[in-house]
């Protein structure tokens, strides 16, 4: 909040800056606006020409006609009474007639003056020096004054650059002798108002229904002494309004004139101004104009006649195109206004491809203010205040990016300042430890870490025990009194720096080339956080915003550097890890979590923790919500042991808990960490041993039992040779079960724990097939079962261990014989499935219920039922066909039903991998 009003009020105040100081420069140099405006005439281009008036131009053809200037007046005379007779309103005779010629002459003009009646003629006011001095009045010959309507000064006022913008409406010489401007006086008399029908106001002067507005500061009056009394005359201005460059107006020779070559009525009711124009005559002044090429025909160079000025001035007076000022507060209105527009424009402009889009913002508002500008000039006649809108423009855009690097600068020193705090108390590289671990495991009695920067000179990064010093750019000592010692110096070059680990160790005692490597990573690791810190330790230096964003740079790589490997560590770490946020949504799975869920990471992101856990272990998800509240809210450890189901159930010991922000104490829950650590070996090894457990206890204890009691007998007792040979019988059959257990449990105990490596061959099924019902022959014909062979079919070769293969197809024939009632068939084939081949074994026999399917490969299960009475068994068969087929990566399934029989289907790949 208080940075905001901060910013705020630094913006306010280069509003208030930028606009003062347009206001300055454009009261200081108000050059400036002039040029300003006359580019904006000329931009606006040139009006039509009015039609109510005429030029009658003392031209180049005229002097060609007529000979050199001055002419004779009578000539004057001639084209008065040829104007005269189209009766124009007004005749302004634009020259000067001060001396006399001759009487004849003269006479001749001032009677063509008196008959037309409306003629003004013009007088100036001329200063005594060109420096300026006493002025006074060039007035005509009294008989030409006299015979004119009225006199008018064609006085018109210069600017510091040459420009004839404005005129004054009202002149006096020193004697304070007032004469009205004569394109005024031209209206006057054309529109028959009399001298003292003229109002003056400080504000305007009204002429009948034309109004002229003053301008310019009123009350600097002309000063002038008229018979003994002082007469202050304002000297109110106004401004031309130029329609065009040189040669806008409707023009006649005055040659045509004189030889009566233009028809009268072209000059009824107008204002016939007679004047020179043709450029030897001088009477030139500069208008805004003065820069527009020249293309016209009746253009004579890009002076302007003073005729034409004076043309212009009574048509600025009869259209009143009177232009006005921006009031002063307006003015300092739109600057601010331009301040702020740019600061905005500025502010908006950032990000990507800032430069172009800066640029174009600033465009983009000196664009407006150019054309409002415009608009305002052309349409509503005021000048605009551009320089000030212009200056305030510069000024806020530079002290707007001077500001918003400042900001920046101070925003990257505090970026800089917690992220080195982050940094450091993130990273645990002690220097010290690194060489006292390297001394420790070297059993060194100094260390010591140099490092150069490539062709810099060698600086100590740390050291430990005593003291090596340092000789030439290369060279180590150790001290005098350090005897029986030797020294020696690894350097590890690095991209770009060397490092150099030193150690003192005993004398020809040097450490192992192992530990030294060792050694050697440690130093460099050192040497590298050294180099780091060196960097930035003098950050509060004065530093450009260059260095400033560079330092953050290097330090966010770092930061990022740091979050890589703690993202790698976290990848590689053997458990399964899954990280959620405080929602209980997972936001990191690493590659274990990944294989253990079998789903991958991107599918596991954002999923409910809890959920796939419950998932994981086909459970229902129960409250899941409840769980998460006991986490975070509660922030209850939880931590048991999972079954992930699956052909080989896997357990697992999950422990969750929430991650805090603080590291012990309350601190908020930033998410949770769950882990999964396998404990199925150890599962498995419990499982071991419950099975020896019930191997011993139960399998053994009864034929043991049954061998010790008849053995026993046998011994005590002197029996008859009959009984005597059916216990022996007995003895051994019982015997024979126990071995064959022990040596099943063995096998399948051998296979379990990966301790029997399969000897693997290319084997041909059907061959090993049937050497394994040979061997079984005899046994279903003991028991009056036919073994069916179906293995015509040639089937691939496969790669396994041939010996167990056979052991387990033996196991399931011999299942298939056991099993059946007498006279039934079994029949055993062997196809290509997949990419392997399955062995088929088909009996007729007792089938096995629904209920015990499931636990038929489970290690000492046998269905419980009255008609196996007679076999022996001992349940471990199938669960070591069932270890052999997986060994194999294949395996084993059974189809059955009570009654009508079994198929057991053995499945083995041709080769491990296309499984
Ligand atoms: P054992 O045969 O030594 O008892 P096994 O693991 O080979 O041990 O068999 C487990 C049990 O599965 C047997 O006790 C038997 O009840 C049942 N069984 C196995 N094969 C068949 C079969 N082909 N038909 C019916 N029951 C069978």
């Amino acid at each position: 909040m208080k940075t905001n009003s901060a910013n705020n009020g630094s913006l306010a105040v280069i509003i208030v800056v930028s606009a003062l100081l347009g206001a300055f420069i454009s009261w200081s140099a108000p050059g400036i606006d002039q040029y300003i405006r006359d580019r904006m005439i000329r931009a606006r281009g040139p009006l039509p020409p009015p039609d109510d008036i005429a030029i009658v131009a003392i031209d180049e053809q005229s002097i060609a006609r007529f000979g050199r200037f001055p002419w004779s007046r009578a000539l004057s005379a001639r084209a008065i009474d040829a104007t005269a007779a189209g009766q124009p309103k007004a005749i302004a005779l634009d020259v000067l007639y001060a001396d006399p010629t001759s009487e004849p002459d003269d006479s001749a003009l001032s009677r063509s003056i008196h008959q037309a009646g409306n003629v003004v003629v013009a007088a100036q006011l001329i200063a005594a020096t060109p420096a300026g001095g006493a002025a006074n009045w060039l007035m005509p010959l009294p008989a030409v004054e006299h015979a004119a309507a009225t006199v008018g000064h064609v006085n018109v006022s210069t600017g510091s650059d040459g420009i004839a913008r404005q005129i004054l409406v009202n002149m006096a010489d020193d004697q304070g002798h007032a004469i009205g401007a004569m394109a005024v006086e031209a209206i006057r008399v054309g529109d028959g108002i009399p001298e003292q029908a003229i109002t003056e106001t400080s504000r305007e002067v009204l002429l009948g229904s034309h109004v002229i507005p003053l301008e310019g500061d009123v009350s600097s009056a002309v000063v002038g002494i008229h018979g003994g009394t002082t007469q202050a005359i304002p000297a109110a201005r106004m401004t031309i309004d130029y329609i065009g460059p040189p040669g806008s107006y409707k023009s006649y020779s005055f040659a045509d004139v004189v030889d009566g070559r233009i028809p009268a009525a072209q000059l009824r009711n107008k204002y016939v101004l007679i004047g020179a124009t043709a450029a030897s005559l001088g009477d030139r002044l500069a208008s805004p104009f003065i820069h527009t090429a020249s293309s016209g025909p009746n253009q004579h160079g890009s002076l302007m006649p003073g005729v034409e000025i004076l043309a212009n001035t009574i048509n600025t007076i009869l259209r009143s195109r009177y232009y006005s000022e921006t009031p002063g507060w307006l003015a300092f209105l739109c600057g601010a206004l331009v301040a702020a527009l740019t600061l905005f424009a500025l502010s908006a402009a950032q990000g990507r491809f800032e430069g172009i889009k800066q640029i174009g913002a600033l465009a983009a508002v000196i664009a407006m203010v150019l054309l409002a500008g415009y608009f305002w000039f052309t349409r509503l006649l005021v000048f605009p205040p551009l320089t000030l809108s212009l200056v305030s423009f510069a000024s806020a855009g530079l002290l707007g990016e001077l500001r918003r690097s400042f900001v920046a600068s101070a925003q990257l020193d505090s970026a800089i300042e917690d992220i080195r705090r982050a940094e450091s108390s993130l990273s645990a590289t002690n220097m010290g430890s690194a060489a006292q671990s390297i001394a420790q495991l070297a059993n060194a009695d100094g260390v010591a870490i140099y490092t150069s920067q490539l062709g810099g000179r060698m600086r100590l990064v740390t050291e430990h025990g005593i003291r090596i010093l340092q000789k030439g750019p290369a060279g180590f000592l150790l001290p005098a009194q350090s005897a029986e010692k030797d020294l020696l110096a690894i350097p590890i070059e690095r991209p770009n720096a060397t490092v150099t680990l030193v150690i003192a160790h005993p004398a020809g005692r040097p450490p192992w080339l192992e530990v030294q490597r060792l050694c050697a990573a440690i130093a460099v690791s050192a040497a590298e956080t050294w180099a780091d810190k060196e960097k930035l330790s003098r950050w509060w230096w004065p530093r450009g915003l260059t260095w400033k964003a560079q330092s953050l740079h290097y330090l966010n790589s770092r930061i990022l550097d740091r979050a890589k490997f703690v993202d790698l560590a976290l990848r590689s770490v053997e458990d399964v890890l899954l990280i959620a946020g405080v929602d209980g949504r997972i936001t990191f799975a690493n590659p274990r979590a990944v294989a253990v869920l079998d789903s991958p990471e991107l599918a596991l992101r954002g999923r409910d923790l809890l959920e796939v856990l419950a998932e994981a272990e086909q459970r229902s998800p129960g409250s899941p919500r409840e769980s998460l509240v006991r986490l975070v809210v509660d922030r209850a450890k939880v931590e048991r042991e999972v079954t992930i189901p699956g052909m080989h159930p896997r357990h697992f010991m999950l422990r969750m808990a929430a991650v805090r922000s603080g590291e012990d104490g309350p601190g908020s829950v930033l998410g949770i960490v769950a882990s999964l650590s396998d404990i199925t070996r150890q599962h498995e090894l419990q499982q071991t041993k419950n099975d020896v457990m019930a191997l011993v206890s139960h399998e053994m204890r009864t034929p043991l039992t049954a061998i010790q009691g008849m053995s026993e007998l046998l011994a005590q007792f002197d029996l008859d040779p009959e009984r005597a040979h059916v216990m022996s019988a007995a003895i051994h059959d019982e015997a024979k079960r126990l071995t064959r257990m022990i040596s099943q449990y063995l096998d399948i105990t051998r296979l379990e724990s990966g301790a029997t490596v399969l000897r693997r061959s290319a084997v041909r099924i059907e061959a090993m097939v049937e050497r394994t019902l040979l061997m079984l022959d005899p046994l279903a014909a003991a028991r009056g079962i036919r073994l069916i062979r179906n293995l015509g079919f040639a089937t691939s070769p496969v790669l396994a261990d041939a010996d167990l293969l056979s052991s387990a197809v033996s196991n399931l024939v011999s299942n298939a014989i056991k099993y059946s009632p007498r006279d039934s068939e079994a029949v055993v084939s062997a196809k290509n499935t997949g990419n392997g081949v399955s062995i088929e074994i088909a009996d007729q026999g007792y089938g096995i219920p629904e209920d015990s399917l499931k636990h038929i490969f489970e290690k000492f299960y046998r269905v419980p039922r009255v008609e196996d009475v007679d076999v022996p068994g001992t349940g471990l068969g199938l669960a070591l066909v069932r270890e052999i087929a997986e060994l194999h990566g294949g395996s084993v399934a059974v189809r059955s039903s009570v009654g009508s029989g079994s198929v057991f289907t053995l499945w083995v790949p041709c080769s491990e991998g296309q499984a």
